[in-house]
């Protein structure tokens, strides 16, 4: 059987384990998670984790150093940036727009007297984007600052291409470097099913099914956002500006996305993106080892979606009109907040503290969708790095097409 069906078949049985065990009583769930579920599932996680930075770094210097032109790179970085923020942008007016096609917050009962949020502090988009240079690149390294260590990598593989012949043994042990983390990604690539369906198990099982009552609106909304901005934006891309099939483009994609889905984590997922994406959909090295986590840290279309769907309903819920200009305020903030969200579970939810904040929304609303974040942050993970993988695949193919014409 192959990997993708395998991991098909441990989210299928992931999910039903998960809603069975929201009806086992909560102490013999406690035991079956704490002594079954939870090592089987983290251990995975570690498993993943333990690639991500070394793949990162040593990925992007040797995709810098391949492409040798500084000038190409930031060609590529700025066609990168531009799809990231225009899918962003198109992700959240989708929002929106269902948020009020579908009126989540109307007309149900939500107890908006006893909502507390303990807000947490988000970190100024402006320092992110000024940290960009490390001052500290082994420090960067350890705490897994994904856009320092990116701008590290490209110092070094600029380097390594300007320095040619002279740096050739060092160009060399990256590449073998490379060699043994991709061998031991498709190692850890088969416990992918069993941590997977652990994982998936874990979360639905703890979230569980009951309290859903007012806020199943919300969540289909959410849902149907997410399905579209796939099935519509990202397909229309891929067809118009890769001129590709969008359905082989799912088809090879697949497993990462599911254990995107069971992570909810779009750094932690990195090693499985990069590979199906440079494995299955042909992308090149160089084009996805910069672009994927680039996007992974600052592109989160799902998340953007969450946000823009959560200030509707809580607009709804709590009676208070935006206006035009505030839902452009919206779409420009929630823009800014994802590429400021790390890729790791929940952090969508505490930056959206501060786009409610923008248009005087009680960011005690968050209390409302607190509940039921868990499940949906898992789908949204999934459409968040489905995205960067879209904008590598569409500009590894204009790429190769380029290259055929000027060969040709
Ligand atoms: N979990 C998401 C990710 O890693 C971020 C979020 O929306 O909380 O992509």
């Amino acid at each position: 059987m192959t990997l993708t069906k395998k991991i098909l078949i441990a989210l299928v049985l992931g999910v039903f384990a998960g809603i069975g065990f929201s009806f086992v009583p909560g102490d013999i769930f406690s035991v079956i998670d704490v002594y079954a579920l939870n090592p089987v599932g983290q251990i995975f996680l570690n498993l993943i984790m333990m690639l991500v930075v070394p793949i990162v770094f040593v990925s992007i210097v040797l995709g810098a150093a391949g492409l040798g032109d500084p000038l190409k790179l930031g060609k590529i970085g700025i066609q990168t940036v531009a799809f990231y923020l225009v899918t962003t942008a198109a992700a959240l007016a989708i929002g929106v727009g269902m948020g009020y096609l579908l009126e989540p917050g109307q007309g149900g009962d939500f107890n908006i007297g006893e909502n507390t949020y303990e807000e947490q502090s988000a970190p100024p988009i402006m320092d992110t984007l000024i940290n960009i240079i490390p001052e500290n690149p082994i420090n960067a390294m350890s705490s897994g600052d994904m856009l320092q260590i990116i701008a590290f990598a490209v110092f070094i593989g600029v380097a390594l291409a300007a320095l040619g012949d002279k740096t050739k043994r060092i160009h060399q042990l990256f590449e073998e470097a490379n060699d043994i983390l991709i061998y031991l990604v498709n190692l850890v690539m088969k416990t992918a099913p069993y941590g997977a369906f652990a994982l998936i198990a874990s979360a639905i099982g703890d979230a569980g099914l009951n309290g859903l009552g007012s806020m199943a609106m919300y969540m289909v909304t959410v849902v149907l956002s997410l399905i579209l901005h796939g099935a519509i934006t990202y397909s229309l891309a891929i067809w118009a500006l890769g001129k590709a099939n969008p359905l082989n483009f799912y088809k090879g994609f697949f497993p990462a996305m599911s254990v995107a889905f069971s992570t909810s984590s779009s750094s932690a997922t990195l090693p499985v993106s990069m590979k199906m994406a440079q494995e299955k959909l042909g992308v090149k090295k160089s084009i996805s080892s910069f672009v994927q986590p680039l996007g992974a840290t600052i592109n989160m279309d799902g998340t953007g979606i969450m946000q823009a769907v959560a200030t509707v309903f809580i607009s709804q819920v709590y009676a208070i009109d935006l206006g035009f200009s505030d839902i452009i305020i919206v779409i420009l903030t929630a823009t800014l907040a994802s590429i400021g969200t790390a890729g790791v579970p929940g952090v969508g939810l505490v930056m959206l503290a501060m786009v409610l904040k923008q248009v005087g929304l009680p960011v005690e609303g968050i209390a409302l969708i607190l509940g039921v974040d868990r499940i949906l942050d898992m789908l949204r993970t999934s459409l968040n790095i489905t995205g960067d993988a879209a904008c590598a695949y569409i500009i590894s193919e204009s790429d190769k097409r380029r290259e055929a014409k000027s060969s040709g």
